[in-house]
């Protein structure tokens, strides 16, 4: 550490694409809230979806609530980066909130189905980091859905039948992480989202730095 230096010394580098996926109930909504609480560097992208808004959800903050007609008019305009039928409705991301951040190298986190994990990581795999999360039983999934105490009986069986579907797709993920303790689980993503901004190949301004590095001639 040079004394004579007043800030430390920063690297530019790409945003990460930071995807979240897990069966309903699981906890994924939970740890995406608390982590961008924890975290300024990294923006949430607000999804468009043709599902009921729950009670405790806010237009344009946990999603921008849509009719079918105006989903599919922007899924047919491009509008979309990504898009997926899931428990009977549509779910999108707004592409261009996505384009925007990763041009700036600002991170974004996603919470979104294997379905749009793959599609992202088909269109963007430099940038995307995926984490699958599981619940430690299934006994305790069916509880926090019935504890989360949104959605009615019916929504709640058929996100229980989907589970195990969705369960299939965890090889597919570049982490995963089982929701027992919320802590031990929040830590495990920050730890992720840590290692992955060092990564050398995110880490462009690099060049510039090793270059001075070794322009620079100590003056003893
Ligand atoms: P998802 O987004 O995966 O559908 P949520 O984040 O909405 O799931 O969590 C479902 C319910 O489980 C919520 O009531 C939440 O408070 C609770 N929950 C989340 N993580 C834990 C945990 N580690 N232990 C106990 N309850 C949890
Ligand atoms: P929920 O209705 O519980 O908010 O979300 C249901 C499922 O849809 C979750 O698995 C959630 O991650 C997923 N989802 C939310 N937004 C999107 C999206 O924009 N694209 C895709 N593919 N899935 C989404």
């Amino acid at each position: 550490m040079n004394p004579a230096k007043s800030s430390p010394v920063q690297i530019a580098r790409r945003g990460l694409m930071l995807v979240i996926s897990s069966p309903s109930g699981a906890g994924k909504s939970t740890i995406a809230r608390t982590l961008l609480e924890t975290d300024r560097q990294i923006g949430l992208s607000v999804s468009v979806t043709t599902r009921q808004r729950r009670p405790s959800e806010v237009e344009d903050v946990h999603y921008h609530f849509k009719s079918v007609r105006e989903f599919e008019r922007l899924r047919d305009s491009d509008a979309l980066l990504e898009w997926a039928e899931v428990h009977g409705n549509f779910y999108g991301t707004p592409r261009e909130p996505v384009e925007q951040a990763m041009a700036e190298g600002r991170d974004m986190l996603f919470d979104i189905d294997w379905q749009g994990a793959q599609q992202l990581q088909e269109k963007m795999s430099a940038d995307v980091v995926s984490i699958f999360v599981l619940p430690p039983t299934m006994t305790e999934l069916q509880s926090r859905l019935h504890r989360r105490a949104e959605d009615s009986e019916e929504v709640i069986q058929t996100r229980l039948a989907n589970s195990r579907a969705e369960i299939a797709h965890w090889r597919e993920y570049d982490y995963v992480i089982i929701n027992d303790d919320l802590n031990a689980a929040l830590d495990a993503v920050q730890s992720i989202v840590k290692a992955e901004r060092l990564r050398r190949d995110r880490r462009h301004g690099m060049f510039d730095f090793v270059r001075a590095l070794l322009e620079e001639t100590p003056s003893l």
